[in-house]
């Protein structure tokens, strides 16, 4: 079988130079384009030579419609709005969107699924296979103990994340409504700050700390009467999310169109 073409966006980001850093040891893949934004210092460099890689071949670009041209999966860590540029590109071009990126609104998660009607697109707060299964075992535990037992959820992150609660707080704070069959947008205490009377009732309470260069830390806590049970994930280094977003690349050849997640990468849907 010929090698999957992706093409990274965001290839000057922390997550974009993992990925080229990882690619050449994924079987079955190969770079052939690079995005960054039409105001970048970076366009025109080697994604790879201009930040102490092994050069690529690869320059990168602003133009998203000539880097599709070739390609038959996109890797996305970007922000939003780039984000819903290339996804507009990717259903034009039947291009496989692999997302990766935070911080997505209401309105633009609409048209990620809009995307979803022409192209597959995997899309996740968090790549790894460990938070993965860790939101499987989240939504088994909520929908045992039922909401007497209060949900709250502590995240810790490097100093320089611009989003809050982070991705992955977000994703296992929907295993949790998942679990209890509720909305999360009707149960998501967030910010607590002041006098806030007591807590209510089947709130889901989300907590995030900044600070220094950590990557990713998760805790999910079930307090119940005189007991806690508490579920953690550390991630110890951003290879996890690249890996795993290699994977849905590869896992996107021969997908027909849908909005798809890591779970169903990981052959985790419950
Ligand atoms: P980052 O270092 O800030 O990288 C983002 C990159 O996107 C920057 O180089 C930025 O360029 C670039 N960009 C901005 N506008 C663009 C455009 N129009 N076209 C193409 N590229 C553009 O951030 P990061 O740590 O790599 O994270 C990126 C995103 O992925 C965030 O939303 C983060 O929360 C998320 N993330 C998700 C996971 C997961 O597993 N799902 C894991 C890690 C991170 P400028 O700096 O010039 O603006």
């Amino acid at each position: 079988m010929s090698e999957l073409r992706l093409v990274v966006v965001g290839a000057a980001g922390r997550m974009g130079r993992m990925l080229t850093q990882t690619i050449p040891d994924t079987l079955g893949v190969r770079l052939v384009g690079a995005l960054e934004g039409a105001g970048s210092s970076s366009l025109g460099a080697d994604c790879g030579a201009a930040f102490g890689l092994p050069a690529t071949g690869v320059a990168i670009t602003s133009d998203i419609a000539a880097a599709l041209a070739e390609a038959d999966a996109i890797i996305d860590f970007s922000t939003p709005a780039a984000t819903i540029a290339v996804a507009k590109a990717a259903a034009k071009a039947r291009v496989a969107h692999v997302i990766g990126t935070t911080g997505l609104s209401a309105d633009e998660l609409g048209l990620i699924a809009e995307e979803a009607t022409e192209t597959a697109v995997v899309r996740s707060g968090n790549m790894s296979l460990g938070v993965n299964l860790l939101a499987v075992l989240i939504e088994k535990a909520a929908k045992a103990l039922g909401p007497g037992w209060d949900a709250e959820i502590i995240e810790m992150h490097h100093k320089l994340k611009v989003d809050a609660p982070s991705g992955t707080a977000l994703l296992l704070g929907e295993a949790v409504a998942l679990g209890r069959g509720i909305a999360l947008a009707e149960h998501s205490a967030r910010g607590r700050d002041g006098l806030t009377g007591p807590r209510k009732a089947g709130d889901i309470g989300f907590a995030a700390l900044r600070g220094g260069t950590v990557v990713g830390d998760h805790t999910v806590i079930f307090a119940g009467m005189g007991e806690r049970i508490e579920f953690s994930h550390r991630a110890e280094d951003r290879g996890i999310f690249a890996r795993g977003a290699l994977a849905a690349a590869l896992w996107t050849r021969g997908r027909g169109p849908g909005l798809y997640s890591m779970a169903d990468v990981l052959g985790l849907t419950c």
